[in-house]
């Protein structure tokens, strides 16, 4: 069995101020050929997965670039291009395969390309040929594309978000790719459109029980693989939306049809919950009222700053509002200022002194916001522990109490959002004695906060990842698409 393996992973916010360009592949994982390290990272799982297998089963891995970027505004034209060179020759380079193995988002949008993955896809179909097998893991978050059904064998998404499922989904790809090589199966694809965007969290009622349900139809019937697409709403692309798709083995009477019927049955059960599958969104100081009458601790994700989105991750709106009410025993983070780090540093623990924070990458980071300061903790080359167990660099950090009582806040200088509690634990700010924990990111600190929160709110507060999807000035997207107006 010769493999190939290679990743191309972003998710673009075409609204978010900030273009994606090389540099932000570089900084947060590019490895070129065959120089991945010896640990999974987020979007290299069938690599990851194609490894342990071929240790087992002696198969033959060439290892393709591997390169994701945190999600940010459009991808240039340049890095998109670039980088899918670099994948396409490493694969030409590696021919004659047996199959081959991608981990893509399935959400970037370039700079002249809206459907990035669409195209890919076909390249590396040319150059695989018709018998080539080409399977492709996807973050649900993807705009599901018909030149993606078509020229993939199979493809596999994330089950749950927070997505802590990325390995098991990747092991599942590459060994459904492998029966197909071996003439054990035969995927054939089916497509259900809900004719809406909706954010499913699976750590709750009702998108938990519909996800187990969807597991435990696999691998009955003829059917393989079921996945959702949850849609990224703030990718204006024709594509985006929520989808589920539906894979038979065509070697099994009847399946194909079966598969048909079934994705259009779990569509319309999307459609009937939709109103409940997100956790629902509070205003700003509705979300606060609601800690400070809270005994615990309350942890509040400020969705809208998400960096996981492409949110710049230094809004100021609800560290202002926190301050401005005098709330103590709060912490929040990450907020991404570089400039800052380096003053807090060039200061020294204990130090005081006035700081300008946030507020500076654009109208959506609200102004940056003043204060007296005191550094509480430094750390150099700071690694939070991530999703499905994969390091994520943070840069130099540095935690900071803000203002009288003092909000504490971690800075960051690579920007990431809010995953594992050790961003704050390891600059010393205990989770435990603080009410409130603002959070900048949408879900994925979920799966490691809500172990120390007696309480998770989601507030609204303006930004490039708004709740608010009417606010969006789309162009691009099929209408109609629940709850766009
Ligand atoms: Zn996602």
């Amino acid at each position: 069995m010769r493999v190939f393996t290679a990743t191309l992973a972003t998710e673009t916010n075409t609204f978010a101020p900030m273009p994606t360009g090389l540099d932000s592949f570089r900084e947060r994982g590019y490895y070129p050929a065959g120089q991945h390290p010896d640990h999974m990272s987020f979007f290299a799982g069938p690599l990851w997965a194609a490894r342990q297998r071929a240790r087992e089963r002696g198969w033959q891995v060439a290892e393709g670039m591997v390169a994701a970027a945190q999600p940010s505004g459009i991808t240039t034209r340049v890095a998109y291009e670039t980088l899918r060179d670099e994948l396409l020759a490493d694969l030409r380079a590696a021919m004659p395969v047996d199959m081959v193995v991608l981990g893509l988002h399935g959400a970037m949008v370039a700079d002249g390309c809206l459907d990035c993955e669409g195209d890919l896809l076909a390249r590396v179909r040319a150059i695989v040929g018709p018998q080539g097998v080409l399977g492709a893991e996807l973050d649900p978050h993807h705009h599901l594309s018909e030149a993606m059904v078509a020229n993939a064998d199979l493809m596999i998404a994330f089950k749950e978000y927070p997505h802590t499922d990325a390995l098991e989904r990747a092991f599942e790809l590459v060994d459904l790719c492998e029966a197909q090589v071996l003439g054990r199966v035969r995927p054939v694809a089916a497509v259900a459109d809900c004719h809406m965007i909706s954010m499913i969290h699976t750590s709750r009622q009702p998108a938990r029980g519909f996800v187990d349900r969807i597991q435990a139809l696999e691998g009955r019937d003829g059917i393989l693989s079921i996945s959702i697409t949850h849609g990224f709403p703030w990718g204006d692309t024709p594509d985006m939306g929520t989808k589920v798709l539906v894979y038979a083995d065509g070697q099994v009477d009847g399946a194909p049809a079966r598969a048909q019927a079934l994705a259009r049955q779990l569509a319309d059960e999307l459609v009937s919950l939709r109103e409940h599958l997100a956790s629902p969104m509070l205003r700003v100081d509705e979300a606060i009222d609601q800690a400070l009458a809270h005994a615990g601790t309350t942890v509040i994700a400020d969705s809208a700053d998400n960096a996981g989105g492409g949110a710049a991750s230094d809004a100021t709106f609800l560290l202002r509002r926190l301050i401005e009410r005098g709330v103590g025993d709060a912490a929040l983070g990450p907020l991404w200022d570089p400039g800052a780090v380096r003053i807090a540093f060039e200061a020294g623990l204990g130090a005081a002194l006035d700081m300008r924070l946030g507020g500076k990458v654009s109208a959506l980071s609200g102004d940056p916001l003043d204060a007296r300061c005191t550094v509480l903790g430094l750390q150099r080359d700071m690694v939070m522990s991530g999703l499905s167990g994969t390091p994520t660099a943070m840069g130099d950090c540095a935690l900071v109490a803000v203002g009288q009582p003092g909000v504490k806040v971690v800075l960051n200088s690579i920007r990431n959002q809010a995953i594992g509690r050790d961003l704050f634990t390891q600059l010393g700010c205990d989770l435990a004695a603080c009410r409130v924990v603002v959070v900048k990111s949408s879900q994925h600190f979920q799966a490691d906060y809500a172990k120390v929160a007696s309480q998770v709110l989601y507030a609204a507060a303006p930004g490039s990842v708004t709740a608010d999807l009417n606010q969006l000035p789309y162009r691009r997207v099929k209408r109609p698409k629940w709850p766009l107006k």
